[in-house]
C-alpha cells in the first residue's frame, strides 16, 4: 500500500474523540453511561423558519469572506458588546467552524520548523494543527503565569495561543493578563490568537475581554469564535476570524482553495435569527455556568481537587493521589463504572493528573453521581 504522509501520521488524534467513540460502542451494546466528556451543553433551540431565506441566493456559493450581512452583524456585536471594532469588508472571514479558522489562521502564519507557544491545559487541536502546518507546538505546563512566558519565546516563536475562557480548565483571562500577552507579541513582533469559542459561557460577561478591546487595530492578535458552543449549534460548522487585512487575505487564500465558503443557507439563517437565538441560549448559558459553580461546591463538600477557574461548561479535576495515570484512571472509570470523562493527559504533559469533566449535557443527579464514582475510584486507587 502507499505510504501516507509522515506529517498526517504523526498526528494523534483527540483523545476525547476516542472515549466518546467507545462510550457510543457501549450505549449501542445497552449500557447506561454517565456521560461527562462530550465537548457540548445541549440546549432547547427551536427551529425557525427557513423559506422566507433570499432565493435562490442559498443554493449557491457565497462571498468566500462570508456573506456581508453577517459580517456587517458581527462587526455591530463586537462593537457594541466587547468595544471591538474592526471592518466587516477587510477584517473578518466567516468559516465552516472555528476550529477551520484556528487552522487556517496557523497556516497563513507558518512556515516549516516555525513555533507556535501554547499554554496547558489546552484545546486538543492546536498542537495538531500547528503539527500539521509542520509548525512545532511549544508546550506550557499547568499554572504558568502569563509573566512568565517570555522563557518560552524564541527567534522561531510565530504566535502564542490562548483559550480564553479555556477549555478544560475555565480561566477567563484578565485584562491586564491580556496586556501582557500582547505586550509580549508586541515586543518580540509575533502574533496572538485568542480562541474565544465559550465566550458567553461567564459568570460576569463584564469580566470577559475579547482580544481586538486590547489590541485595537489587530496589528499582532487575531480573534477566533465560533457559531457552535455560544448559540448550541455545534453541527452547523459556523466560526469565524478576525484579524487585520494582511492576516485575513492570507486566510481568505486558503479558505478559496480548501472550503470556498461555509454553507450559504445556514449563514443567512443565522444572519437573520443571530441575536433570537442569543436571547434564546443566554438563559441556558446561564444556567450551565452557575450548574458549574455548584459542581464545583460539591467537588468541595467531597474533597475533590480542581483546576480554578469559573467559566465554561468544563472542570479540570485532579486525581492526585491515586496510582493510576489520567488515562488508566478513565479506561476503568468507563470500563467498570460506566462513567466518562477526558483523561488530562490529551490537554498536555503537565496534565496527566487530572481529568476533563464536563456538566454540559448530563442531569444534577446524574452529574454528582459520576463525581462520587469519581472520588471512590481516586480512593481505591490511592498508595496506602
Ligand atoms: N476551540 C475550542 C477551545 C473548542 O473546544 C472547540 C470545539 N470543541 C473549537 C474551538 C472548535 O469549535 P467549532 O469548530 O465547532 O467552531
Amino acid at each position: 500500500m502507499p505510504a501516507i504522509s509522515q506529517t498526517v501520521d504523526r498526528v494523534i488524534q483527540a483523545v476525547s474523540i476516542k472515549y466518546n467513540n467507545i462510550v457510543y460502542e457501549m450505549k449501542q451494546a445497552g449500557d447506561d453511561v454517565i456521560v461527562l466528556s462530550l465537548g457540548e451543553a445541549f440546549f432547547d433551540i427551536p427551529l425557525f423558519p427557513m423559506d422566507d431565506l433570499p432565493m435562490p441566493a442559498v443554493y449557491h456559493y457565497s462571498h468566500s469572506r462570508g456573506i456581508i450581512e453577517l459580517r456587517k452583524l458581527l462587526a455591530d456585536f463586537f462593537a457594541k458588546t466587547y468595544d471591538v471594532h474592526f471592518d466587516p469588508e477587510t477584517e473578518i472571514i466567516v468559516t465552516a467552524g472555528s476550529k477551520a479558522a484556528i487552522h487556517m489562521a496557523f497556516m497563513a502564519m507558518l512556515d516549516p520548523g516555525d513555533e507556535v507557544v501554547i499554554l496547558e491545559p489546552y484545546w486538543v487541536s492546536y498542537t495538531e494543527q500547528v503539527r500539521l502546518c509542520q509548525g512545532v507546538p511549544v508546550s506550557v505546563p499547568l499554572e504558568t503565569p502569563v509573566t512568565d512566558l517570555e522563557r518560552f519565546i524564541t527567534p522561531r516563536t510565530r504566535c502564542i495561543v490562548v483559550n480564553n475562557p479555556n477549555n478544560p480548565g475555565g480561566h477567563l483571562y484578565s485584562l491586564a493578563e491580556l496586556q501582557t500577552l500582547y505586550a509580549l507579541a508586541q515586543k518580540h513582533d509575533i502574533f496572538l490568537l485568542a480562541d474565544e469559542a465559550y465566550s458567553e459561557f461567564v459568570l460576569d460577561p463584564k469580566q470577559f475581554h475579547s482580544l481586538g478591546s486590547v489590541d485595537k487595530h489587530f496589528t499582532h492578535s487575531i480573534v477566533c469564535n465560533s457559531i457552535s458552543k455560544n448559540y448550541g449549534l455545534s453541527g452547523w460548522r459556523l466560526g469565524y476570524v478576525i484579524g487585520n487585512p494582511t492576516l485575513i487575505n492570507a486566510v481568505l487564500k486558503v479558505n478559496q482553495h480548501l472550503v470556498t465558503c461555509p454553507a450559504t443557507i445556514l449563514e443567512h439563517y443565522i444572519a437573520r435569527h443571530f441575536y433570537e437565538i442569543l436571547e434564546i441560549t443566554r438563559p441556558q448559558i446561564r444556567a450551565v455556568v452557575e450548574k458549574r459553580a455548584q459542581v464545583l461546591a460539591y467537588m468541595d463538600k467531597i474533597g475533590l481537587k480542581y483546576l480554578p477557574g469559573d467559566s465554561t461548561f468544563y472542570t479540570f479535576v485532579s486525581i492526585d493521589p491515586s496510582s493510576l495515570d489520567s488515562d488508566a484512571f478513565c479506561t476503568r472509570l468507563l470500563r467498570e463504572f460506566h462513567v466518562c470523562a477526558v483523561p488530562g493527559i490529551g490537554y498536555g504533559a503537565s496534565c496527566d493528573r487530572h481529568i476533563r469533566v464536563s456538566v454540559g449535557t448530563e442531569s444534577w443527579e446524574r452529574t454528582t453521581r459520576g463525581l462520587d464514582i469519581i472520588r471512590a475510584l481516586v480512593a481505591a486507587t490511592t498508595p496506602r
